[in-house]
């Protein structure tokens, strides 16, 4: 075990698109477990476009991260040391133990992964909180039936990779759209949808019109900006828009100017938001449903794993430019279950 602990702390709040000297790496004392604690080693930390908001001044739904505090995030990790007789040395956990590569926390809350389950990475993924959002998004709100057209942006991404692959299991015929050719190939051929167009293409609308002839019953919104201008009139009568994110304006200094919303009358359209961290209580119903599909290789996954903490700040920058392809994942040690 090292006796230093590396960290990446906030430094000051971007304005704008986050650049590196927005964070700073530092090295902190290890931390002690106190009673009832358990000592963590990170093995894997996830990097997700919600930490944007988290490091913006702006009031949301969550508490923002404080400048000069350890980024948030969650993270896969080993048991180094426990002080809680429900956790041993070597167990496996997640918990929101942010971009360090120790903690000491109560063990009481943590969730204790199984490896033979499925790799230990995918708890930040697939079976995951981006996961669990595809399911309860499409479960309670998109609700596609049989033939109807769903059209997904961000569609190689954590979220949207399992948003489609879902859609496709109800019978959904599915568009996805994603940035570049490598990622529309990978969607069509791996994740098995219907067609893929990549939003860089000079025309986004006619993209759709031929991917869509019979229009779009659902959209999964994933990041705003060009993509939803160009699918928002593409919408059908009764069709359903999930508003799950909009990461490709999380770096605006302003917001956009929205939609006129008056064919949502027209066309008695249903907008609705909604927020994962609302339904944690159906994480252990999505992973029940979910991990057999993982297994059997009905739903696949596709990881992008950077190496070190320390690269972490530039992997988060790329992620809202769609440098990411793949759930990001920032690798911080040894993973003892992947040894060659
Ligand atoms: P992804 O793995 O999909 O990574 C982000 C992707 O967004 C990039 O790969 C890129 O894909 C796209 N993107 C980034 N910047 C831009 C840009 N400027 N213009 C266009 N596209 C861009 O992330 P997640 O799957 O984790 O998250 C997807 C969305 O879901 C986000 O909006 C996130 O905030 C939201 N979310 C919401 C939750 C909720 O509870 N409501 C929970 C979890 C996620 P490409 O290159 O294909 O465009």
């Amino acid at each position: 075990m090292e006796n230093r602990n590396r960290q990446v702390l906030l430094k000051r709040r971007p304005t704008g698109a986050p650049t590196a000297g927005d964070f700073e790496i530092t090295d902190a004392p290890l931390p002690d477990p106190a009673e009832g604690d358990v000592l963590v080693r990170g093995i894997y930390l996830s990097l997700d476009p919600y930490m944007r908001g988290r490091i913006s001044g702006v009031r949301s739904y969550a508490r923002p991260v404080e400048v000069g505090a350890v980024m948030e995030g969650r993270v896969v990790g080993e048991v180094a040391r426990s002080r809680d007789p429900g956790f041993g040395e070597g167990d496996y956990v997640l918990g929101g133990f942010g971009w360090q590569l120790y903690s000491a926390v109560l063990g009481q809350g943590l969730l204790k992964l199984d490896p033979a389950e499925a790799p230990l990475s995918t708890a930040l993924g697939v079976l995951g909180m981006p996961g669990l959002t595809a399911y309860v998004g499409l479960d309670e709100i998109g609700k596609p039936k049989h033939g109807e057209t769903v059209v997904v942006s961000a569609a190689s991404g954590a979220v949207g990779a399992v948003v489609g692959q879902l859609a496709r299991r109800h019978g959904a015929r599915v568009v996805g759209v994603a940035g570049g050719s490598d990622k529309c190939r990978w969607v069509e051929a791996e994740l098995g949808f219907e067609v893929c167009i990549d939003h860089r293409s000079a025309d986004l609308g006619a993209a759709l019109d031929r991917a869509c002839p019979t229009g779009i019953d659902v959209y999964w919104e994933n990041v705003g900006g060009t993509v939803q201008q160009a699918v928002f009139p593409r919408l059908n009568d009764f069709a359903r828009m999930v508003m799950c994110g909009m990461v490709a304006e999380y770096n605006d200094v302003e917001p956009r100017p929205g939609p006129n919303l008056m064919s949502a009358v027209r066309k008695r359209l249903k907008i609705q938001g909604f927020i994962v961290g609302d339904r944690w209580q159906r994480f252990v119903e999505y992973r029940a449903m979910a991990a057999p599909l993982l297994r059997s290789g009905e739903l696949k996954y596709r990881e992008d794993i950077v190496d070190g903490l320390d690269r972490a700040p530039e992997a988060f920058i790329g992620l809202l430019q769609g440098r990411n392809f793949g759930k990001l994942v920032v690798k911080l040690g040894d993973d003892p279950t992947r040894r060659a």
